[in-house]
């Protein structure tokens, strides 16, 4: 593949919550993503102030924060051709009234905060967020295939 990329995605605590993850996860691996990496977890105050450093300060960023650490959210990395800017396509526009239809966002999200999904925005915050939350023994890439 010419552009092989792999990107976090993590499915926020609404569309976790409101039970939309396997709906979401269907529509990126109809479009081809492999799942390379997948957990259950809680974000607390610190992994998303990390997560989200670049939006300390702004206006919503308590309130992002407090909804991000209320319930389990699920974190991937999706791999696959142009995998960051096609996922983010996928995702459509951060508030959902400007979204595409079809997108997730569109589909799932009840509003610009509450916007069921993330995803790496670029190859510098993708390398960086992935390894937020997961490891390298977590990441399994597509050279192990089921055993026939
Ligand atoms: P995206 O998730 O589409 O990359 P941003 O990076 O701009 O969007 O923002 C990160 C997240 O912060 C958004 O997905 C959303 O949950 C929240 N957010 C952004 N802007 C606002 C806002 N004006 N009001 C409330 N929440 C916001
Ligand atoms: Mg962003």
């Amino acid at each position: 593949m010419a552009n092989l990329e792999k990107t976090l995605v993590l499915i926020k605590p609404d569309a976790f919550s409101k039970h939309y993850s396997g709906d979401i996860i269907k529509i990126y691996e109809k479009e081809g993503f492999r799942i390379v990496a997948m957990k259950l977890l809680k974000m607390d105050e610190r992994l998303a102030s990390i997560h989200y450093a670049e939006h300390i300060g702004r206006p919503y960023y308590e309130d992002l924060v407090g909804f991000m650490t209320s319930a389990p959210i699920i974190a991937m990395v999706l791999e696959g051709e142009d995998a960051i800017a096609r996922v983010r396509t996928l995702n459509g526009k951060t508030n959902p009234v400007e979204a595409a239809e079809g997108t997730i966002r569109k589909l799932y999200a009840s509003s610009g905060s509450r916007n069921a999904v993330h995803a790496s925005d670029s190859p510098e915050n993708a390398e960086r967020e992935i390894h937020i939350f997961f490891n390298e023994t977590e990441i399994l890439d597509g050279k192990y295939q089921p055993k026939a």
